[in-house]
């Protein structure tokens, strides 16, 4: 049988520091097309939104000269910071792009230097929303135009200002090493980072970013994105939930192939391979039809790139960030190796002595174990899920003092490991905890330089 291949739609990943507008970015994107039955557009997904490239287009206007190969946009809907990390797939990023959004009158703050240093880790291209530019003093709004528009109609001061602000911008991604410009001065997009100024309440520039994101998508991936349109299909489980009525759900982002109800599904739990069958694909209702009981729109099939939940028993164990992969046509075993490996497959390169860390996600530790990589710090033991009282005794027994440390990001401390820590004997055992690597990694080098002295 021919396999057939498409090009899927690039995923983006909207990140950056709580409060500086990534949800009222996505939901001005979608706007008022949500509505709309027109073909092509805008649809909701389970935990994405997906923006055709003719939608796309249209909200360019003029902007939109250049010629378009990626079928559009599926941006990544979920809250927190940390989807970007969740979403892995074959051992990386699943997030082929990212958004990163700046309160352009704030400036960065310490997600959006977490969000620059995952992006730079991964060597995912990106650009950055220079958001609440209508918050400038004086800025006269010019609903939904490009920036080139809304910047002339500006008087001059204004037009300083903002011009100051960008500035402000380059300066700060200099110091961590990101060459950036404008993006209206930017000609070529594999040296310099764009900036584009936006609103996400007033929909200024929002062309401009969505044009820009599809010039990164065809500059940079096409080859990426060749998916098969009906081969089994591959995801990556985004939220587990339990919905009423439908018992444990998973949210899906599908990157390959098609899944169908009745599908024989592979997913990993915390310390199993969970092996089971779909019951049910549900897709968010339509807003028109939002009256109407159920949530949920039951479909027989879905094909990549798309959002979906999934119903299914034995869904309790499994984990944010698992593979979900189909099993069809007698691969089981390689199908459950696969995933086996996915989850085991951690980047991080293990040492005989050195830190011990912990995370709530496989991809949130390789983000930190990248990070500790990059400042010559070695790691022991890399595993998900709370920090023990083992870990503890383990961090104990290290020869080099430097190194009994357990370094726990996102993920809470056992009560019995905080009684063990607290034993005499443990004393020379320290634990950072926190919900921001590089936080947590200047809290361990600072405890390190004391420890030298
Ligand atoms: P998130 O935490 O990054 O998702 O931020 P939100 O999208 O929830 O936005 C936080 C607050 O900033 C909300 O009150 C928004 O209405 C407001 N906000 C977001 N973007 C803009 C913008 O471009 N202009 C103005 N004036 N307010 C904005
Ligand atoms: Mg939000």
């Amino acid at each position: 049988m021919a396999k057939q291949s498409t090009i899927r739609t690039p995923i983006v990943c909207v990140m950056g520091h709580v409060d500086h507008g990534k949800t009222s970015l996505l939901d001005r994107i979608r706007g008022s097309s949500v509505v709309s039955t027109e073909e092509g557009a805008i649809t909701q997904h389970i935990g994405a939104t997906l923006v055709p490239i003719d939608a796309i287009t249209r909200m360019g206007g003029a902007l939109s000269k250049v010629s378009v190969n990626v079928p559009g946009l599926l941006f990544i809907d979920t809250p927190g910071h940390h989807a970007f990390t969740t979403l892995r797939a074959r051992g990386g990023a699943l997030a082929d792009m990212a958004i990163v959004v700046v309160d352009i009158n704030e400036g960065f703050r310490p997600q959006t230097i977490e969000a620059l240093q995952i992006l730079r880790n991964y060597k995912t291209p990106f650009v950055i929303a220079a958001n609440k530019i209508d918050r400038i003093h004086g800025w006269r709004v010019q609903e939904s135009q490009p920036f080139g528009k809304t910047f002339a109609q500006q008087n001059e001061r204004v037009q300083g200002m903002l011009e100051t602000k960008v500035y402000e911008l380059v300066g700060k991604l200099s110091d961590l090493g990101f060459n950036s410009e404008r993006f209206d001065r930017v000609s070529d997009f594999a040296r310099n980072i764009c900036i584009v100024p936006t609103s996400a309440l007033t929909g200024e520039g929002l062309p401009d970013i969505l044009m820009v994101l599809i010039g990164l998508a065809q500059r940079y991936m096409t080859e990426n994105l060749k998916v098969s349109t009906d081969g089994p299909g591959a995801g990556t489980v985004l939220e587990v939930k339990e919905e009423r009525g439908l018992g444990m759900t998973l949210d899906v982002i599908l990157y390959d192939g098609i899944l169908k109800v009745g599908d024989e599904i592979v997913v990993a739990g915390n310390d199993q391979i969970i092996e089971t069958k779909v019951r049910s694909l549900l897709k968010p209702r339509p807003m028109k039809e939002i009256l109407i009981e159920e949530r949920f729109e039951r479909v027989k099939s879905v094909t990549a790139a798309a959002g979906i939940k999934v119903a299914a028993p034995k869904l309790d164990a499994v984990i944010a960030g698992s593979p979900l992969q189909v099993i069809r046509g007698g691969n089981r075993d390689e199908v459950i190796e696969r995933v086996r490996h996915e989850v085991q497959d951690i980047q991080v390169n293990l040492s005989d002595i050195g830190v011990i860390i912990r995370a709530d996600t496989i991809g949130a530790l390789e983000a930190l174990s990248k990070e500790l990589e990059g400042h010559q710090i070695q790691v022991m033991r890399a595993t998900v899920g709370p920090v023990t009282r083992h870990d503890v005794i383990e961090a104990g027994t290290i020869k080099d003092p430097l190194y009994s440390a357990i370094v726990a990001f996102n993920t809470p401390v056992l009560p019995d490991a905080v009684d063990t820590l607290a034993d005499v004997a443990m004393s020379h055992v320290s634990i950072f905890e926190g919900g921001v690597i590089y936080q947590l990694l200047d809290d361990y080098i600072e405890w390190r330089e004391e420890k030298k002295q």
